[in-house]
């Protein structure tokens, strides 16, 4: 579970299922608690989504396990409040130059870009490694020549659910996701990033419960 509840908040829990609806007053009774000591932990239980309370009704039990509220939860989540900023390249740019910028910039994945700025392809560590093994010059060589292209890359939009991308990012055996925006003619705008890095904070915020 990802809050871990407290003895008390346990307590509270077990006298709402078996009484409620119940008033913060009677539960603070048959803790022998004040109203103003319990407080915090009914709100905590509300927010949870454990308890909810109606106005002159009181406490009631909503009936969800810890595990369907973390489904919930995570279902909620967007690209928007995950992404990072993306790298982008032009198209002409050398396979030296990429290296530099991968190094320069510290990310796995730089997105290409015509001289328009719309997405026209993907460039990994391994595409620049395998380029990198021959014999040729980097300097002169474009990465349009050993990217990933369009229409195959893997997009996402910042109101798309994490958990689509993650899914995505698994499918498809990538690191990463361009967040992008649709603009004239169908082209890509790239605005953002998101990699399996966005991805695994998500599931630390989750064990801090910082996502509400
Ligand atoms: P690496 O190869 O460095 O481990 P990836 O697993 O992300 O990195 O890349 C695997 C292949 O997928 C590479 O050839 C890369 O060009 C391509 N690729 C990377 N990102 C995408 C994407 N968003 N959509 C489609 N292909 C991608």
């Amino acid at each position: 579970m990802i809050i871990e509840l407290t003895e008390r908040q346990e307590y509270i829990l077990n006298i709402v299922k078996e009484n409620g609806p119940i008033t913060g007053e009677h539960i603070a009774d048959q803790l022998s608690l004040t109203r103003a000591t319990l407080r915090p932990d009914l709100a905590i239980l509300t927010m949870a989504g454990f308890l909810d309370a109606r106005p002159r009704v009181g406490y009631f039990f909503t009936g969800k396990t810890g595990s369907q509220l973390l489904t919930e939860k995570v279902k909620k989540l967007t690209v928007q409040d995950y992404q990072s900023i993306p790298v982008v390249v032009n198209e002409s740019n050398s396979v030296y130059d990429a290296i530099c910028t991968m190094f320069l910039e510290d990310v796995g994945t730089l997105f290409v870009v015509n001289t328009d700025s719309f997405l026209v392809g993907a460039v990994s560590r391994k595409d620049l490694l395998r380029a990198s093994i021959g014999n040729q010059d980097l300097e002169a060589m474009p990465v349009s020549i050993i990217m990933s292209r369009m229409p195959n890359i893997a997009v996402c939009e910042k109101n798309d659910l994490v958990i689509e991308v993650a899914n995505k990012l698994i499918e498809k055996q990538i690191d990463a996701l361009p967040v992008v925006k649709t603009v004239q003619d169908n082209q890509l705008e790239v605005t953002g990033r998101v990699t399996k890095t966005n991805i695994t904070k998500v599931l630390v915020d989750l064990s801090h419960d910082q996502i509400d």
